[in-house]
């Protein structure tokens, strides 16, 4: 048999990579759900300008979408956007942006339509009231046209989405295309302007096929690099560590690159550790939603209604007495069972199968029986190769759901991110939008020119996939007007291309350096490898930083340690060495997470209350404390100086 015709191995990094100089008007860094609307969007806006997107990977299957989804978490349709607001807000306990959050809502569906209009199959409602999947689904018409698609919950819809992403990268690549686009380039710093303060001018990264580097100016930009997986000791360790329930390429790019040149943070102490099933990590909202499954401690006990739950949940009223339970209470609950000893948790499957089977013919049954399994291979495939590895047939056998380790995320459940200005009309608050020479744009952060969506902005989760493609077109619109209005601008580094180079290239020199020192490449007195790095953050995180080995418990004490040894880890990536292009990404991913946990542990320092219990716990503030904290907690590092600040920024009501 013939052998592939390309290296066996990962490429070597030369000590001496090849440097490509570009400028565009347009930088979109991402390939994501954001990224891809951005990408859809820009050249109806802005068709005579240059424009450049970069993924770190390919964008038919990268970014938290990569595996497929089987349902589109945000459609609107003939709910109303005041009542997607008071959702986001009751979920998120009080603090969210509400601008942000209402803006969305007004645009979200008419990306969905068009990822309907793409191919996507979306499931529908017959006339009497059932449910059509998939293709079958079509014969009914398109949302648009006004059928009705086969809701989970009010804001769910299902789909037959194993090529959800596919679909959504295929549309934006032709928009755009494919000159436009770099592939597997991986974006390392952003650069400030050399003659205005607080201005983006570029951006510097590598290919992780070739050894070359990109140098990249331009007079506006988006990052839209997702949230951060794998700043948390994941529960599965050894040869199963690579299955986390974040696909594990989003390294907090978004939130360190950002930060790193003066972009302001919001609320980056929030987190989210999604209750999945164990081990495979499977999602459980159809389960609960469509299939009416029910949780279930350790003794069989269907906890969740008992008194005692609802007297642990009247103690975060008006959160917790909601007619939803928001997610991370629903978690608490759960954490609750599992510390007085009634674990582990069950999802009961059984019981939920059975009770539809009563009202369903066997053919009915067989078909709902394989949406189950359909609901893994859509999107966590790993977990029906569990099912099967472990005997587990969902109508014979329970399995167990168990929260997860932390992540960081601004479009699902979680809400950090970055500070960003709303739209400029009349109802949003003065201090939620501001102005570049007079001009206010949408989305833009506290760095001139500088756009983010997706996970990236602040303080407005709950946009799912659907909403972070809706928020990037929404940012295209936003960028065309800043360079229309900018045309004038003349980019100028802040630092020249050789600083440039030796900066992302410095793990490749120091592993040239040393590694003929030892006969074990792994092993050197000079260097570190970003796998023990890696392995370093996340122990330090897990013990200290309210990982699951504490059952999510953090105290003042223990933050100051890990803040110490965050310090110095930054202090020793200074020696990271990488022998191939794979772990020169490895090590720019393990800096990228160092700054981005760093970054949430000190807005929970600052925070002196837990306002998200089932998320995380400070034990030196258990309770929320709305009379002090009622407030988004910012914060900013000064590129310059060196030195952080955290500060409160008023929450604004605006929908009743
Ligand atoms: P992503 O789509 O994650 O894209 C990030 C992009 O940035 C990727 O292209 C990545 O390659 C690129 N990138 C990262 N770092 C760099 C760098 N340094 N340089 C260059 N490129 C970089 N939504 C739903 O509607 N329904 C669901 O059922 C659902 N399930 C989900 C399940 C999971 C496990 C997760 C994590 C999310 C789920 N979501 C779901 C939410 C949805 O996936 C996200 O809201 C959406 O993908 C966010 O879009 P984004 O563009 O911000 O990030």
């Amino acid at each position: 048999m013939a052998l592939p015709n390309k290296p066996l191995g990962e490429l070597k990094a030369d000590l001496n990579p090849e440097v490509e100089e570009r400028e565009v008007d347009i930088l979109i860094v991402g390939g994501g759900m954001a990224a891809c609307g951005t990408a859809f969007e820009i050249k109806k806006w802005a068709a005579d300008k240059s424009i450049l997107l970069c993924d770190k990977a390919a964008m038919e299957r990268s970014g938290a979408v990569a595996q497929g989804l089987s349902a589109i978490n945000t459609y609107v349709g003939t709910n109303s956007k005041e009542d997607y607001v008071r959702m986001v807000r009751n979920d998120l306990m009080g603090l969210v942006r509400e601008d942000l959050i209402f803006d969305l809502g007004r645009h979200v569906d008419d990306s969905v339509h068009l990822f309907e209009e793409w191919g996507l199959p979306v499931w529908k409602k017959t006339d009497d009231g059932k449910n059509l999947d998939g293709k079958k689904g079509q014969k009914m018409g398109t949302l648009k046209s006004g059928a009705q698609p086969v809701r989970t919950g009010k804001w769910q819809i299902m789909i037959n989405g194993e090529s959800y992403k596919r679909v959504v990268a295929e549309a934006a690549k032709l928009a755009l295309g494919e000159e436009n686009i770099l592939e597997r380039v991986f974006i390392v710093e952003l650069v400030l302007d050399a003659n205005e303060e607080n201005r983006i001018a570029g951006a510097v990264g590598f290919s992780v096929r070739e050894n070359k580097i990109y140098i990249i100016k331009c007079n506006t930009m988006m990052v839209a690099c997702g949230g951060a997986v794998n700043i948390y000791q994941p529960r599965s360790v050894g040869e199963g560590k690579g299955r986390a329930w974040y696909p594990v390429w989003n390294a907090g790019s978004t939130y360190t690159m950002c930060m790193k040149v003066g972009a302001e943070l919001s609320m980056m102490e929030n987190r989210f550790t999604p209750a999945r099933f164990k081990d495979g990590y499977g999602p459980v909202g159809a389960w609960f939603l469509l299939f009416k499954a029910k949780t279930l401690n350790g003794l069989g006990e269907p906890y969740a209604g008992s008194d005692a739950a609802k007297a642990e949940l009247e103690k975060y009223a008006p959160y917790g007495t909601a007619a939803i339970t928001p997610t991370c209470l629903r978690n608490h609950l759960m954490l609750f069972e599992m510390k007085e000893g009634r674990g582990p948790i069950i999802m009961d499957t059984v019981t939920a199968l059975a009770t539809l089977g009563e009202t369903m013919d066997k053919k009915e049954l067989k078909h709902l029986e394989s949406e189950a399994w359909e609901d893994f291979l859509d999107m966590t495939c790993g977990q029906a190769n569990l099912w099967c590895a472990t005997n587990t047939e969902p109508e014979k056998k329970n399995s167990e759901i168990m929260p997860t380790e932390p992540y960081l995320l601004g479009s699902h459940s979680g809400c950090c991110g970055l500070w960003c200005s709303g739209p400029a009309e009349d109802w949003v608050p003065a201090s939620y939008k501001w102005d570049y020479n007079g001009v206010v744009y949408n989305r833009m952060t506290t760095v001139n020119g500088l756009f983010t969506a997706g996970d990236g902005v602040g303080c407005s989760g709950h946009k799912f996939s659907s909403g972070s493609h809706a928020e990037g077109r929404m940012v295209a619109k936003a960028m065309a007007r800043f360079v229309k209005n900018n045309a004038g601008f003349k980019p100028a580094l802040n630092k020249s291309n050789e600083e440039l180079v030796d900066l992302v290239w410095k793990p490749v020199k120091v592993f040239h350096e040393f590694s003929a020192y030892t006969t074990a490449v792994d092993i050197n007195p000079n260097y570190i490898k970003p796998a023990g790095m890696a392995l370093r953050l996340m122990k330090a995180t897990h013990e200290y930083g309210a990982g699951t080995a504490t059952f999510y418990q953090t105290s003042s004490k223990s933050l100051e340690v890990v803040m110490d040894l965050l310090e110095t880890m930054r202090e020793d990536c200074e020696k990271l060495a990488a022998g191939d292009l794979h772990e020169l990404m490895r090590a720019w991913e393990i800096y990228h997470r160092i700054w981005t946990v760093e970054a949430h542990l000190r807005h929970i320092q600052f925070r002196k209350e837990t306002r998200y219990p089932g998320f995380y716990y400070q034990a030196d503030y258990p309770g929320q404390d709305d009379e002090n904290w009622f407030c988004f907690v910012n914060s900013k590092y000064d590129p310059k100086a060196g030195t952080w600040e955290c500060k409160k920024e008023d929450y604004i009501k605006i929908i009743s």
